[in-house]
């Protein structure tokens, strides 16, 4: 079976969590397609082109162990607003989104660029101050030396790079469910997001 499942939205609102939830619970195939771009930042860092090292990307290159670092996410997102990086990670992307078996992608443009005919679509969101929160938790214990005012400012920074760039701008899909993450539990923002898909499924069988 081919389905398509596409959860966007900003850093740290969950949408990484529920991804993988909602493909463990589907036994759909999953790609967090912001690895991608972390990649093709790291890259940047170590003095590459961004475009020859969105061309060059290999799978391997996903497996760097400092791709979650704060310095990494913001050179992805720099690299983000290119748009032949974009183009040359789309190959990637829509082969996984189409293989049999399930696919669920998450990122910022699946919904609205990568994949518009995905048969269930969430925007998975929370407020800046809730998501610096999560981040800075998440980092600290994580040993990282950092304050709760830097990590609000780069989720901001960030966020308004993501939203206002020209190319493929983070953005809900029209036809997508928002799911707000702000005042609920990992559980409880698991089961909208399966609520929410279980409804495309239904509504493809009728
Ligand atoms: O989701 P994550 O925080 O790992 O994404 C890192 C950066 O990669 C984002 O801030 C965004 O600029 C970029 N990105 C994107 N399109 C995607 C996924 C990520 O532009 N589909």
């Amino acid at each position: 079976m081919r389905f398509t499942i596409a959860i966007d939205g900003p850093a740290a609102a969950g949408k990484g969590t529920i991804s993988k939830a909602v493909a463990a619970h589907y036994g759909f195939a999953h790609l967090d397609t912001g690895l991608l771009y972390r990649a093709v930042g790291a890259a940047t860092l170590d003095g590459k082109d961004p475009i020859e090292a969105a061309l060059t990307l290999v799978p391997k290159d996903l497996e760097r162990d400092d791709l979650r670092s704060a310095q990494v996410a913001q050179a992805a997102s720099r690299v983000a607003v290119i748009g032949e990086v974009r183009a040359a990670l789309l190959d990637f992307q829509h082969a996984f989104a189409r293989r049999d078996g399930g696919a669920v992608l998450d990122g910022r443009d699946i919904g609205t660029v990568i994949c518009p005919n995905a048969e269930a679509k969430l925007f998975v969101t929370a407020s800046a101050q809730v998501r610096a929160q999560r981040r800075y938790a998440e980092l600290s214990s994580k040993g990282a030396d950092v304050s709760l005012e830097q990590v609000l400012a780069d989720v901001k920074e960030r966020d308004a790079r993501d939203s206002e760039r020209a190319e493929a701008p983070m953005k809900p899909a029209e036809d997508s469910t928002t799911i707000d993450t702000s005042d609920l539990g990992i559980e409880e923002a698991i089961a909208k997001a399966v609520k929410a898909i279980e409804a495309r499924l239904s509504a493809r069988d009728r």
